[in-house]
């Protein structure tokens, strides 16, 4: 039947782009940016999402109405309210129309103590309140020397689907981002990619079955319109996580026709 086949070959899965725009942009900057990018996108082969800061996230919104670019955040708390001063609650998110939160990015992890425990909870309470965890897992320079990645990527995924979270199961994300490779303008090369997505592709499998095919496994670190497509084309890459890239249209634009391509 149609449905069957569709079935079949849907599982693969769809580019994804999602631009981290980290701790920059002022409102009023980042709707421009947000307008930009909706008339500069292939949205019609590839899914993009774009990550503002907090405030921003109203102006963001507002300005990709209508069209299928998608909002992330960067971050939440696990619990749903309370009294957590600073914080922010995935149903607050959700309410407001955000679809994806990036969980476990290193510069949480390395800077503001996110462990995998807490990365774990962020998936679990992501999924219960209708985000889309977007998992950020990747090794330190030395682990990369050491010969670890594989086993370091594949204890990170591991711990983040640790908390048996309800349907649908198969609304993540994940990205594979180098340490050693955010911001650097270093990458690794394509061999080293296809190795770490292997290994994460590996875990998603026992954990999801065969239906975890349609998860999509994305590179992070240094990605550019120059270096996008050698990187997208990697096997075992379905899409880009991209930060300092993410704040110029014309670059980002370039990186998402470049995942498009592939
Ligand atoms: C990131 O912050 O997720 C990232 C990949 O940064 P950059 O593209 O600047 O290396």
């Amino acid at each position: 039947s149609r449905l069957g086949r569709c079935a079949v070959t849907s599982n693969e899965p769809r580019p994804f782009v999602v631009g981290n725009w980290k701790m920059n942009l002022t409102e009023a900057a980042a709707a421009a940016l947000a307008r930009a990018l909706v008339d500069r996108l292939p949205l019609d082969r590839i899914d993009v999402a774009i990550a503002p800061p907090f405030p921003c996230l109203r102006a963001v919104i507002d300005a990709v109405t209508g069209s299928p670019l998608a909002v992330a955040a960067q971050n939440m708390h696990w619990e749903p309210q309370g009294a957590f001063t600073g914080e922010v609650a995935a149903p607050l998110l959700s309410a407001m129309g955000v679809r994806y939160v990036i969980v476990g990015h290193s510069e949480r992890r390395n800077l503001f103590g996110e462990t995998d425990a807490i990365v774990c909870k962020k998936v679990g309470a992501a999924r219960r309140h209708g985000l889309i965890p977007i998992i950020c897992v990747g090794e330190h320079e030395g682990e990369r020397d050491r010969g670890r990645t594989r086993e370091i990527v594949a204890a990170q995924i591991r711990a983040a689907l640790a908390d048996p979270a309800p349907d649908p199961v198969l609304e993540t994300v994940i990205a594979y981002e180098p340490v050693w490779a955010i911001g650097t303008g270093r990458t690794p090369v394509a061999t080293e990619i296809t190795a770490a997505h292997g290994a994460i592709r590996a875990e998603l499998d026992l954990y999801f079955g065969a239906a975890g095919a349609s998860i999509p496994i994305l590179y992070g670190g240094s990605v550019t319109a120059a270096t996008a497509a050698a990187l997208l084309r990697a096997p075992g890459v379905n899409g880009a996580l991209v930060g300092g890239a993410s704040l110029d249209a014309g670059s980002f634009a370039a990186i998402a026709v470049a995942a498009a391509a592939c």
